[in-house]
């Protein structure tokens, strides 16, 4: 599958079809364990938490889509990154973007810090406060680009080389471009992780986490821990995810087509004052942004005037759906500040950004004109 582009790759998986029967959805292995011919003898699978053929397929998909040659599925994005944090020791120092998902910074403070793992919350837009974070014990770096909520953007090349020269490893969260836009691991980075609940499934109907690396001795490790701790996809989420995939490009094609709309209207509504969204030409990564996405994602955060505008907006919304998550062909919004980021300090919180008048908008498949009447009825 390798010769083929991004928006055929998305729909035709690892293998097109099932070798066996020739189904072109992939089918559903629900079996627990599986019998051995013999002794000392496997069909390649023993049981379904080591690996599962609908698993299997998910991971060499998502491995073929990212441009990487390992694929791991997980029960969640947080499982995924929980297995991550497993590949580190008690002394070791992680770098991270101090705009993050919420519950990724409650699962590294709250949980992995106990096992004495230390991290620095930094803006890894910035060279310098790059250069400034490294320490002897650094071990790795965990960036969000764009960041979650306010679409700051790293630059993966620059990082990746500060990160070689120094022996430490580039772990991407690509949730919000997905491999359809942004691929980190060709531009350097050793690990990128996914929430699949969000784009990759598509359809706010399942939970899922991704990881995919290239070298042999991470997949090994990764391997080991996915099979030990044994936090996998089921056979049947991974189908769902599968199926997913199938429509990514067709999905975020649209969605950021209905997100370049409504983020250009929000600048003229009189009760918007900032709108952070990187296709913006004004926006202060679009360039950069452009050099390593070929596209720039359907997530939108805005600022409006004082909190009342919040409330109301988050009352009157009919059409966009005021839920946590993302991704989804439907349009949903969030407020930051209670929902996905109340795990973040409220001095860390002011210092990036996420503020109480700020809104989080995941735009979805709708037509865009009725998420835009819909959102010009609750701001007014
Ligand atoms: C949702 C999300 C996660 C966590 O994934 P779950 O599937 O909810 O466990 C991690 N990173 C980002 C950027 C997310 O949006």
């Amino acid at each position: 599958m390798l010769k083929y582009k991004i928006g055929t790759k998305v729909v035709h998986g690892s293998r097109c079809y099932d070798p066996h029967t020739g189904a072109v959805s992939f089918p559903i292995y629900q079996s627990a364990t599986f019998r051995h011919p013999g002794l000392n003898q496997t069909t390649g699978y023993d049981y379904s938490r080591l690996q599962n053929p609908t698993r299997e397929e998910l991971e060499n998909t998502i491995a073929n889509i990212e441009n990487g040659k390992f694929g791991f599925a997980f029960s969640s994005g947080m499982a995924a990154i929980s297995t991550i944090l497993s590949l580190f020791s008690p002394g070791d120092h992680i770098i991270v973007s101090d705009d993050l998902y919420g519950g990724t910074y409650r699962l590294f403070e709250e949980i992995y810090k106990k096992y004495g793992l230390e991290f620095s919350y930094i803006d890894t837009g910035k060279i310098q406060e790059i250069e400034n974070a490294v320490k002897d014990n650094s071990k790795a770096f965990f960036i969000e680009t764009p960041s979650n909520p306010m679409m700051k953007v790293s630059d993966i090349r620059a990082i990746s080389e500060f990160a070689k020269d120094r022996g430490m490893l580039l772990i991407v969260d690509n949730t919000f471009l997905t491999p359809y836009f942004q691929r980190p691991l060709e531009f350097g980075a050793d690990i990128v992780i996914h929430s699949g609940t969000k784009y990759l499934g598509g359809h706010n109907d399942t939970l899922a986490g991704l990881i995919v690396v290239n070298d042999d001795e991470l997949a090994e490790k990764l391997k080991l821990i996915q099979k030990s701790e044994g936090a996998v996809l089921s056979p049947f989420d991974s189908w769902l995810i599968l199926r997913g995939i199938k429509t990514l490009g067709l999905r975020l094609e649209k969605q950021q087509e209905n997100a370049m709309k409504i983020a250009k209207w929000l600048c003229t509504h009189k009760n918007v004052t900032k709108v952070n969204y990187v296709g913006l030409p004004d926006h202060e990564s679009y360039n950069i942004s452009k050099s390593q996405a070929s596209g720039f994602g359907a997530m939108i955060s805005f600022n409006v005037k004082d909190v009342q505008i919040v409330e109301k907006v988050l009352e009157k919304v009919q059409l966009v759906l005021f839920a946590e998550s993302l991704g989804g062909v439907e349009s949903l919004i969030t407020y930051p500040v209670v929902q996905t980021h109340s795990a973040i300090p409220e001095e860390m919180r002011e210092r990036i950004g996420v503020n109480d008048t700020l809104l989080r908008l995941s735009v979805g498949i709708e037509d865009a004109e009725d998420i835009i009447a819909d959102l010009e009825q609750a701001l007014e």
